[in-house]
């Protein structure tokens, strides 16, 4: 008898990647080129959608771009500009009908969008809009923007979507083709990135840098929060299509979801890992022979602490990268399968050895806990845990698929964390006596490194955090670690209906910018 098996993999995962190019008479394979790039945000499904001046063609598969699209199928996409998106959906939404771009044909004529990011108040306005009489094909919350762009009476396209975009709430980079513009827009708080780059005469826009990088296109800048960059045969216009708000970049980009090798928020994510690493190491040092990242994540952070402690770092465990999300399970049970299917640890580099084992994050904690077992069994004396983000205790609402708060193995109410009894309340080393809002406490701390079966655990603070990204303005989302949100989680900031049908009446009048 065998199984169909899900792979371990317990972290916080990215919901997408966009990308764009406008005017490159290859503008479909170096979409796909682009979507190949930025794989690592989303490996459910992903679609291409191009623009030949007259038509849209779209191009859409579940599973990863380079099984979806082949030269036949690329070649059915024609034209000179062009849009892709990578998905990873949730549970229960590995549908093809949510696989994006999205295509409409409304008054404003035909468009595609491509969504990285979450709305809050789409369910709220899901309900309106059917009560309108909106008909949804899909369950995204993209399809909002999209009902909301063909109701605005505003004139021009540039103005039905800044009408659609004033109306909801939440985080939205945001990719939008025509027949003969391509749109590039964040959300005023910026929560997820997006970038402009330069392909000869062509301009691209892509969710992270190393999508240029494939293509050699050279970076230009960051997309702004709350700028829609409208890039046509006349050049590029910059509107600002809604007020200024404080900005809240995803600190997890720099964490753990971006490639390391991409600029986000216009700063190295090598950089912010490596110094990530260095200030763990100045939080919580301990004697220790060898520094061991858990690959591919914790590489960075490991070289930091490294570097910073003097301890050598080694690779004592090797990721097998040549696996696929699901797998068949032998009849004869192998403990912790899951695990030693992605990674195996090396014995001679662990054997009598006291291991600093470094990961960007504990969600759940069960494959931690599998992991520090396996290092144990492969011979190490000691195992020091050191995660370099703080506890992660809340979900993300800003397009991240995370576990609810029960799952979190920090968060207050986790159903994973065994209970410690009063008197076994053991205050932690290091974890701090000034713990931001949200932050666990130490016993919490402590109850999980006992999960875990670590001789030690340490968690980066919030401040280092902040530090590591040198967000000395706060202008970073750090909500998944405190609880404290910038926006409701919930919807309550839709406008009633009077409101709204007057509103819907104004255009919106945004500014306007022209850039060479
Ligand atoms: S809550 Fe966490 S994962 Fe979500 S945007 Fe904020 S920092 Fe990023």
């Amino acid at each position: 008898m065998t199984q169909q098996f899900q792979l371990d993999d317990d972290h916080f995962h990215d919901h997408c990647g966009v990308f764009g190019v406008f005017a490159h008479p290859e503008a479909a394979k170096l979409s796909y080129l682009g979507l190949y790039a930025q794989q690592h945000r989303g490996q459910e499904a992903a679609g291409i959608c191009s623009s030949d001046g007259a038509e849209l063609h779209v191009a859409k598969g579940m599973g990863l771009v380079a099984d979806i699209f082949d030269p036949k199928r690329l070649a059915t996409l024609a034209g000179d500009s062009a849009i892709g998106h990578t998905r990873y959906s949730t549970a229960g939404d590995t549908t093809l009908t949510n696989a994006q771009p999205i295509v409409i044909d409304c008054s404003k004529g035909k468009i595609a969008i491509g969504h990285n990011g979450n709305l809050t108040n789409a369910a709220e306005w899901r309900r309106k809009l059917e009560h309108r009489g909106s008909i949804f094909q899909t369950t995204s919350d993209t399809e909002v923007i999209v009902h909301l762009i063909a109701r605005s009476s505003a004139r021009n396209l540039s103005s039905a979507i800044a009408d659609a975009l004033n109306q909801v709430e939440g985080a939205y980079s945001l990719v939008i083709l025509t027949r003969d513009e391509l749109y590039a827009i964040r959300d005023p708080r910026g929560f997820r990135p997006l970038c402009l780059g330069r392909l000869g005469d062509s301009y691209t826009v892509a969710s992270e840098t190393c999508a240029f990088d494939l293509l050699d296109a050279k970076y230009i800048r960051e997309i702004e929060p709350g700028e829609m960059l409208r890039i046509s045969r006349a050049g590029l216009e910059s509107i600002r299509f809604a007020p200024p708000k404080p900005h809240q970049y995803c600190i997890f980009e720099h964490v753990y979801f971006a490639r390391p090798d991409s600029l986000v928020f216009d700063r190295s994510v090598h950089h912010s890992r490596e110094n990530l690493g260095r200030l763990l190491a100045r939080q919580h040092p301990v004697p220790a022979d060898v520094v061991v990242p858990v690959p591919d994540s914790g590489v960075p952070a490991a070289i930091g602490y490294s570097l910073e402690s003097e301890v050598p770092f080694r690779m004592g465990l090797i990721r097998n990268h040549y696996i696929g999300r699901t797998f068949i399970q032998p009849v004869q049970a192998i403990r912790d399968f899951g695990v030693k299917l992605k990674l195996n640890p090396v014995r001679g580099l662990l054997e009598g050895k006291r291991v600093v084992l470094v990961d960007d994050s504990i969600v759940r904690g069960t494959t931690s806990r599998k992991i520090v077992r396996m290092v144990r069994e492969a011979g190490a004396i000691e195992v020091h845990v050191r995660i370099s983000s703080p506890p992660t205790i809340s979900p993300c609402y800003y397009g991240i698929d995370t576990p609810t708060h029960e799952e979190l193995i920090a968060s207050a109410d986790s159903k994973f964390r065994p209970r410690l009894p009063e008197a076994d309340a053991i205050s932690m080393p290091g974890s701090s006596p000034n713990a931001a809002e949200g932050d666990p406490s130490p016993q919490t701390v402590e109850e999980i490194r006992r999960f875990l079966g670590a001789d030690s655990l340490g968690y980066l603070s919030i401040e280092n955090l902040r530090d590591a990204v040198s967000d000395t303005e706060h202008r970073f989302c750090t909500s998944c670690f405190t609880g404290v949100y910038p926006t409701p989680p919930v919807q309550l900031q839709v406008r009633d209906h009077a409101a709204q049908n007057q509103e819907n009446s104004q255009e919106t009048q945004p500014t306007v910018t022209r850039e060479s």
